[in-house]
């Protein structure tokens, strides 16, 4: 071999840099490497947030929220597909991991609603900067200060093994070193997911055919056939998530948080069509039966100041502004006029404190402080839910059912955590919490 290590990681996300960091504390040597030039994978595009219950951060604010209510919440938004004992340790360990992240340096003091949560409990950091580019940064410097060999350019390739089945290192490819191998006695398989490659998205879901997607260049996959190839099972991989909001003439993701914070979802007639804050599929379907399968998101100025993230949308250049609503209808091929009795509905349903018309469960503020905002939105595919089979140590299973030793998995390239359908803000809390117990029983398993 080219070196010896303890751990390998494969996968420098949220999910990989949360394995390396915890097996490192936990006394293991470790070695991270990363197909791609750059670190962070999909991770740090995450704009939404990192769902926890019972945090410091929500009694901070005096907000009352249940483990059990996260529990329920994950498994309603994933149609009961999830595996409960995965659920469990998302929703149990989930403030415990904002409070990891803290200790290390992570800000996630403010808490906002995403879509399918009873309550506050999507953790970002103040003043609306993305949650996923944060933590990474967090984790990325801890895994610096803890001197872990990180290789960029370095595609994994096959995981080899033993005779008797268990791990005994990665061969991998440097882009400008070639093949090599790395001695380990155990690997952490933290590749993430396929959405980036549409053949082997429209294989599993062929509706989603041709479909543009919010992720980064390094989602496509191979990190799958990699645990396959070791006789890894897989679950779940019919399930793959439209994210509702993505702009068509950006070419990016707009992050939930907005309608979160107060936006709604009107179509070409002006009017509104669902609860802008239900479940990714459920508004992904409803703005897909719109005219033109697309549909706007719509705000004022005082949800403008409320996030950050929305000045970098302004700034590409993709969102229509004026002081009047009528002068974005015309601009946006909106009908004014019922645009316009739209939002007057919409104040006063805001001002009764209930929506009368969609159900939708918050109400933050009423749309009536100019300037106006405008943005056409449509379904992208943004995150697929299926992946290697794990336990509830995080262990890869086999065919058989049996764990194959040594190898471990966490994050989106897992199955399981989210069921048919993932939560917004539950991602960075599996990747997080899964990354670090992969890598703290991975240091274990070395022992
Ligand atoms: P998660 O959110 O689960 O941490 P991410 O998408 O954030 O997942 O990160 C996964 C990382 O793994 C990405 O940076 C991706 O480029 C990397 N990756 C995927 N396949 C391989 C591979 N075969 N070898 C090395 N790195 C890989």
């Amino acid at each position: 071999p080219a070196l010896s290590t303890d751990v390998v990681v494969i996968g420098s996300g949220g999910a990989g840099f949360s394995a390396a960091v915890a097996a490192f504390d936990a006394g293991a040597k470790v070695v991270l490497v990363e197909k791609e030039p750059v670190i962070g994978g999909n991770a740090k595009l995450a704009a939404g947030g990192m769902n926890a219950a019972e945090s410091a951060s929500q009694d901070a604010l005096g907000i009352e929220d249940k483990v059990s209510i996260m529990v329920e919440d994950t498994m309603k938004g994933g149609y009961g597909k999830n595996d409960p004992a995965l659920v469990d340790i998302l929703a149990n360990n989930s403030a415990g991991s904002v409070a990891w992240l803290t200790a290390m340096g992570a800000d996630l003091k403010d808490v906002g609603r995403m879509g399918g949560a009873s309550v506050n409990r999507s953790h970002r950091p103040t003043g609306g900067a993305g949650v996923g580019a944060h933590v990474v940064q967090v984790l990325y410097d801890n895994a610096v200060t803890r001197d872990i060999d990180m290789r960029l350019n370095t595609r994994a390739v096959e995981i080899l093994k033993h005779a008797d089945g268990s791990v005994r290192g990665l061969l991998v490819k440097g882009a400008h070193t070639g093949y090599y191998w790395i001695e380990a006695k155990a690997a952490i398989l933290a590749t993430g997911g396929f959405a980036k490659n549409n053949e082997r998205v429209a294989h599993h879901d062929p509706k989603l055919k041709g479909f543009a997607a919010t992720n980064h260049p390094g989602a496509t996959g191979d990190g799958l056939d990699v645990a396959a190839n070791a006789g890894a099972s897989m679950t779940d991989l019919e399930y793959v998530q439209a994210h509702p909001t993505y702009s068509p003439l950006g070419g990016v993701m707009i992050t939930e948080a907005v309608r979160g914070n107060g936006a709604i979802l009107v179509n070409r007639d002006g009017n509104r069509f669902v609860n802008e804050i239900t479940t990714r599929d459920v508004a992904a379907a409803a703005i897909l039966k719109q005219k033109g399968g697309s549909a706007f998101l719509v705000f004022d100025d005082s949800v403008r100041k409320s996030l950050k993230k929305i000045e970098g949308y302004i700034a590409l250049g993709i969102v229509s502004e004026s002081q009047q609503l009528s002068e974005i209808a015309a601009e946006l091929d909106i009908d004014a006029a019922q645009l316009a009795a739209t939002v007057k509905r919409y104040n006063s349903l805001v001002e009764g404190g209930k929506d009368l018309d969609f159900a939708r469960p918050n109400l933050p503020r009423a749309l009536n402080q100019g300037a106006y905002y405008a943005l056409e939105v449509t379904p992208a595919v943004h995150h697929t839910m299926g992946g290697v089979t794990i336990d509830n140590r995080a262990e890869v299973q086999n065919e058989q059912g049996q764990t194959i030793k040594g190898l471990y998995a966490a994050g989106e390239a897992t199955g399981g955590v989210h069921g048919a359908n993932r939560l917004g803000g539950n991602a960075i809390s599996d990747i997080v919490t899964f990354g670090r117990l992969a890598g703290e029983q991975a240091a274990k398993y070395i022992k």
